[in-house]
């Protein structure tokens, strides 16, 4: 007997670098060398103190149900942690305690969209916005960047022309997966001026904010009107290493945290107990083993980009913050005479070893799309698995055009 799977499932997206790592997993179980710079997980280890609070906890017990919203000390700790770092008040009363800052994403929209309302995401992008934003009945209106100077730009024109009477909702991801883009003061301030003027409810993803190799973060919360609209998309995974732990929080106005406690109540009952006691001895405890994390990263960072910068036909600018690259490969592809992404992606993989995403992998491309561009994540690799991988890529390109 064939099951009928419900209709709304055809507008379910999903994550397909996940298909990637399935991809490099198989081949790597031949006995073939693959370098994974294709998922945003962290191969560096989650702090100690965070691991010794967390054991501590299941030793005391910590292992039943707790509340919806997540422990108070922990809601209590990161509202403070959250409004010192983004220089606006929150209480407890603002944090939803989430398994991981992805399901911020759904119940946001959940929470503050109508099936119909209009929504803007970025595209290229994270992109469980649009499977979301179309699996709950909206209709999601795409925005992109731009190349500038020393980085991509966030195209605030183009969000504005998009703007129609049945926008509801505007999705922001500063400091960008995939491009590692960041919004200038003067974008932040027009972007929460189109807000306000809109009456806009705004995702402020910030998956990233404190995962930073030079400068600080800003938040767009801080703009003027933007608290009381926003809700931010929090996580331990990037920070802290604990991609895997499934730990973050919806912080939101009041009335929107309690209606995201609700759906957890609906969904998970909980986020894992245990947990909560480890993701507080981290916000509390010593910042040794995330400022090592971002040393680690940097390092990488620097390395992927002189190398990949090597490389006839490769593009590519070194962001302030995140973990990805986003090279421009338009020169690459064409003399090696392929258009397609993917056909580009498999001959790389296998030929050389070295696994990345492309933009195929970050929502639907738009209409006239013309430069080529593959993401490169260096969370998951050593610096001379980087070093060693990106060697016989160039050694690759140079066989083939010389
Ligand atoms: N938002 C963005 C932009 C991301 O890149 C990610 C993870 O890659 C997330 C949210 C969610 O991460 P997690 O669910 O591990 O907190």
């Amino acid at each position: 007997m064939e099951m009928k799977i419900a209709e709304r499932i055809d507008r379910l997206g999903t994550e397909t670098a996940f298909a990637v790592s399935a991809e490099a997993a198989v081949r790597a179980a031949t006995g073939a060398k693959v370098y994974p710079f294709h998922l945003g997980d962290i191969n560096l280890p989650t702090p100690q103190n965070i691991v010794d609070a967390a054991m501590k906890a299941i030793r005391d017990g910590k292992t039943g149900y707790c509340p919806n919203g997540g422990i108070p000390a922990l809601r209590e700790a990161l509202a403070a942690d959250v409004s010192a770092s983004h220089g606006v008040t929150y209480g407890m009363e603002n944090v939803a305690i989430q398994p991981g800052g992805k399901p911020v994403i759904g119940k946001f929209i959940l929470a503050l969209m109508n099936p119909g309302d209009e929504v803007l995401y970025p595209n290229p992008g994270y992109p469980i916005y649009e499977s979301q934003i179309e699996f709950h009945g909206g209709t999601a209106v795409p925005y992109s960047y731009r190349e500038g100077k020393d980085n991509f730009v966030i195209d605030v024109d183009a969000i504005e022309r998009s703007i129609t009477p049945r926008t509801r909702l505007l999705i922001v991801n500063d400091l960008q997966n995939p491009m590692g883009a960041e919004a200038t003061a003067e974008e932040r301030a027009r972007l929460a001026e189109l807000a306000v003027r809109h009456d806009l409810y705004v995702l402020l993803d910030e998956a990233y904010f404190e995962l930073r190799f030079e400068g600080t973060s800003a938040s767009l919360v801080r703009e003027p009107g933007m608290q009381e609209r926003s809700v931010l998309l929090y996580t331990f995974s990037k920070k802290f290493a604990m991609t895997g732990w499934r730990l973050g929080a919806a912080i939101a106005p009041k009335p929107v945290a309690d209606v995201i406690a609700k759906l957890n109540v609906n969904d998970e009952s909980c986020s894992n107990h245990f947990v909560q006691y480890g993701a507080l001895a981290g916000l509390q405890g010593s910042m040794d083993g995330p400022r090592a994390i971002c040393a680690a990263l940097k390092e990488r960072r620097d390395v992927c980009v002189d190398l990949l910068n090597r490389i006839p036909g490769v593009r590519c600018y070194r962001p302030s913050a995140t973990f990805y690259l986003f090279p421009n490969v338009t020169g690459l592809m064409a003399r090696l005479g392929l258009d397609d992404y993917e056909e580009f992606r498999r001959l790389i993989l296998t030929e050389t070893g070295v696994s990345f995403c492309s933009r195929l992998h970050f929502g639907r491309p738009l209409k006239g799309e013309e430069e080529r561009y593959i993401r490169f994540a260096y969370s998951g690799i050593d610096v001379d698995q980087i070093r060693e991988g990106l060697e016989k890529l160039r050694a690759f390109v140079a066989s083939r055009i010389g």
